[in-house]
């Protein structure tokens, strides 16, 4: 049985249920392939619909991305909201805004409807800057409210560093509505419910091949098969060659968290909220304190296997922005990887004729991949081709080799543009 790796959330999960391997020849309405919180959503959504839903999970429920995450629930995508507008213009690019907003009621709603006491939920994502912004968090602030409904408050650079004891900090928008959680027993609890439902859900079942002419597809894993009408694709960053279209149409990213000691008193000395924190960088740090320890995620690569000492990586971040936070000692540290798409949105709509993609929502994916998988299940139950609204996106090629440099050097000039603009806010000020 494959385990999970040692993270935050593996050590507090508290499912110990184990779904068996597939073996010998199942038959479903719906096959999914990948039991992340895409593919367990899309299982949730359809087994809700009536449908006889069978999840393959290469390893484990909540192994990849799912399991691993920072556990910030807030509206969005990863495209950054200029992108998707730029793209598909302002009419479409707030359909898609509301539809991400319906993800994050979707998880609010689920832990509320199954009673997922210990998806641990605490309210509150504050969104720091660090340069002189507060001109731009106003604007943005009123587009929320104007657009949207969502109450955004502004808070000063007193009130933020009396909060984040830190000189790297100006301004900040906090958001009480997103919230924080722990993902893994959120996944666990989806994967229940599905099997509640009269679903089936296999771990150690990895599909190695899979069929997809005619009216029967066939996914076979080292010791099984399901025959199904319709085929869920939903392997995030660690899909494989099975469709190789859909491989290609995508670059798996990696991205690294840590784990401190239990040190409640000295993390104090820097960090006075329970809120989630994000910077507001292209790419920047995300952190909370949890049971009196510091979770701690940042950096983007390309590179997708681990560096010798994710830590001391991460360290360094950890100590720039509170050097009060020197003797914090890191307990543990894992990577992930999340898919990519060139345009940064999720790759969502059929591949084929009853065979679909759910998947490319990148680091932006707790409330993403819940209305994507119910964008997916509504257009299979024939209820609604809300999935259109991700056609001008469409499967386009990750450009291969020079895609990955490409995508690293990006990151690259986002962390030269983030370091000017911070060098320049800190001369002014
Ligand atoms: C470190 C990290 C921090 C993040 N923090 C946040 C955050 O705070 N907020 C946020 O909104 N988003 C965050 N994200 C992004 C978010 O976690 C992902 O977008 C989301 O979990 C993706 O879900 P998924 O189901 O598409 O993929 P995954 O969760 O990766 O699941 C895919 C599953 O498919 C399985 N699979 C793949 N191929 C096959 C196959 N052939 N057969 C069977 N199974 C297969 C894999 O084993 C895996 O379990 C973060 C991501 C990472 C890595």
């Amino acid at each position: 049985m494959t385990s999970y790796i040692d993270t935050y959330y593996k050590r507090t999960l508290t499912s110990d249920v184990v779904y068996p391997g597939l073996s010998g020849i199942h038959d479903a309405q719906i096959c999914i392939v990948g039991g992340g919180l895409a593919g367990l959503t899309a299982g949730l959504e359809l087994g809700r619909r009536g449908r006889k839903v069978t999840v393959l999970e290469a390893r484990q429920v909540g192994w990849g991305a799912s399991g691993r995450n920072g556990g910030f629930v807030s509206p969005g995508w990863a495209a950054r909201a200029g992108q998707v507008l730029e793209r598909v213009g302002p009419d479409h690019a707030r359909m898609l805004f509301r539809l991400s907003m319906e993800g994050v009621a979707m998880v609010e709603d689920a832990i509320r409807d199954l009673d997922i006491s210990d998806a641990n939920v605490t309210q509150g994502i504050l969104r720091v800057s660090r340069f002189e912004n507060t001109r731009a968090l106003e604007q943005q602030r009123d587009e929320q409210e104007a657009e949207f409904g969502r109450h955004l408050r502004l808070l000063t650079r007193e009130e933020v560093r009396g909060l984040l004891l830190s000189k790297k900090y100006h301004q900040a928008l906090f958001d009480e509505a997103s919230f924080h959680f722990h993902p893994l027993n959120y996944a666990r609890a989806l994967a229940r419910e599905i099997v509640r439902l009269g679903g089936s859900v296999h771990e150690d079942a990895p599909v190695l091949q899979a069929d997809l002419e005619g009216a029967q597809k066939r996914l076979r894993t080292p010791s099984g098969e399901v025959r199904a009408e319709t085929v869920v694709f939903a392997g995030g960053g660690y899909t494989d060659n099975v469709i190789p279209a859909l491989r290609r149409s995508f670059l798996p990213i990696a991205t690294y968290v840590v784990l401190s000691e239990l040190a409640p008193d000295l993390i104090a000395k820097a960090i006075r909220t329970e809120a989630g924190i994000s910077d507001g960088r292209r790419a920047g740090d995300y952190y909370r304190v949890v049971g009196g320890r510091l979770l701690w995620g940042g950096r983007i690569t390309t590179r997708t296997t681990d560096p010798r000492d994710i830590a001391a990586l991460i360290r360094r971040e950890i100590v720039a922005t509170f050097p009060q936070l020197e003797t914090l000692k890191i307990e543990t540290a894992w990577s992930g990887l999340m898919a990519y798409a060139r345009h940064l949105m999720p790759l969502i709509g059929p591949l084929a004729p009853n065979v679909w993609s759910c998947t490319g929502f990148g680091g932006h994916g707790l409330n993403t991949t819940a209305i994507g998988a119910r964008v997916v299940a509504e257009a299979i139950a024939g209820e609604s081709d809300r999935y259109r609204l991700f056609a001008p996106f469409g499967f386009v090629w990750n450009g291969g080799p020079f895609g990955t440099a490409a995508a690293q050097l990006t990151y690259w000039a986002y962390q030269g543009m983030d370091f000017l603009r911070e060098r320049r806010s800190a001369r002014a000020s």
